[in-house]
């Protein structure tokens, strides 16, 4: 009667198995006459979520509903989706709600709220520093003392496959005293993972580095495309602007922190030790492994596992002043890079500010992105089952800028 034998419907080594499970929205034409609603990815496949669950906020076209449901809910969800994709007893109901993963389409999984970017990378901070002031300590006084970052601009995160136009603006080429204004001539990439808010705090109450877990749904890749030359001209002093706003792609698949389990491990010890409402309360740092693909060459092999600032502290510094969170808020980590030159996060630490240009297969060279050029971010965590799970990956192709 149905297509899947075995079950469950995940063939050996899926990076998508019973331990991962995550949650995106997804469209196919079969399904719902094609209007987006909740999916889960299982195997090479996509669950439709409302009928299987016999619940209407998974009909939603965003997660927002659920996401805002909170850990017990979040937690009996997930348990119920294992039972459904593992007792034989529901495989006849339940595999009329699959469809083939290569069908669908995936869109932007939830509501972006607040989008807020550190800079939590001791690797990352440290080669941008001796890039930009080379005879000076790499790092600024605050960076050990507090994880730091800016609100960027949440209207413009796309869901990964948008593409993105290469930005115009003002920027001052090297020794000239005007700005001139054009397409970036130095469009970069960051690779970076999102922290996903599903229960938010009240106004005027800080979130403690131990609850993380109670507001976090889950985590995203994101790339934080940079124009480096308008962030160069424009950020001071009041910080990144419109050479980061016009584009910020994230991944389609929100991986749950509870398919995380096994990839948590102690964070890196910190010298100064944080003021009190930074200290960790629980290992919360992630070992995950990202990897950076220019036209299909893997460039990059960026370790999650050493950020210097964890996502309990991120947190729990961003509403620190009472600031306010909703469910659908976005926090990513900055630039993933750790100590060895293949494991740098972005094109300016990984060319040395376009120094030292990087060769790829086809025997081309570049020291930022080319029109057409398609960038790639993917990542896998341990699973508890002692394999591998996927972060899916978020991806997007360079078009030219628009005439002006
Ligand atoms: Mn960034």
């Amino acid at each position: 009667l149905n297509a899947f034998d075995p079950w469950p419907p995940v063939p050996d080594g899926s990076a998508f198995g019973l331990d991962n499970l995550p949650f995106g929205v997804f469209s196919h034409p079969a399904v719902a006459d094609g209007a987006p609603r909740i999916g889960v990815a299982v195997g090479d496949h996509v669950l439709d979520a409302a009928p299987v669950l016999d619940d209407p906020v998974f009909a939603a076209p965003t997660l927002d509903a659920f996401l805002a449901r909170g850990r017990a809910l979040w937690t009996e969800t997930r348990a119920r989706l294992t039972e459904l994709l593992t007792d034989a007893h529901y495989q006849g109901s339940v595999s009329h709600h699959l469809v083939a993963r290569a069908e669908v389409a995936l869109h932007l999984p939830f509501t972006v709220g607040d989008y807020v970017d550190f800079y939590c990378s001791l690797d990352h901070a440290s080669n941008v520093g001796r890039i930009f002031r080379p005879d000076a300590e790499p790092l600024l006084p605050n960076w050990r003392h507090l994880p730091v970052g800016y609100h960027g601009r949440s209207g413009t995160v796309v869901v990964s496959g948008t593409p993105v136009v290469r930005p115009c603006g003002q920027r001052r080429p090297p020794g000239a005293e005007a700005p001139t204004f054009g397409p970036s001539m130095r469009l970069d990439i960051e690779a970076e993972v999102g922290f996903v808010v599903g229960v938010g705090s009240p106004l005027g109450e800080p979130v403690p580095a131990g609850s993380f877990a109670d507001h976090v749904f889950g985590v995203v890749l994101v790339n934080d495309w940079s124009a480096r030359d308008i962030q160069a001209w424009e950020y001071q002093p009041l910080g990144p602007f419109l050479g980061k706003s016009f584009a910020t792609s994230i991944s389609p698949w929100v991986v749950p922190l509870e398919a995380l389990a096994a990839a948590r491990v102690d964070g890196p010890a910190q010298d100064p030790a944080p003021l009190d409402y930074l200290r960790r309360a629980e290992p919360w740092a992630l070992d995950l492994s990202i990897e950076v693909a220019l036209n299909g060459a893997v460039v990059s092999r960026p370790p999650f596992a050493t950020m210097y600032w964890t996502p309990d502290q991120m947190l729990a510094h961003l509403t620190v002043n009472g600031a306010s969170t909703r469910p659908g808020d976005l926090y990513a980590s900055g630039t993933v890079s750790g100590p060895e030159r293949g494991q740098r996060g972005s094109l300016i630490e990984l060319t040395w500010n376009g120094a030292e240009p990087l060769t790829l297969p086809d025997g081309s060279t570049r020291a930022f992105l080319e029109d057409g050029d398609t960038v790639t971010i993917s990542a896998t965590a341990p699973s508890a089952t002692g394999g591998l799970l996927s972060l899916g990956e978020v991806t997007g192709t360079i078009h030219p800028a628009r005439p002006t």
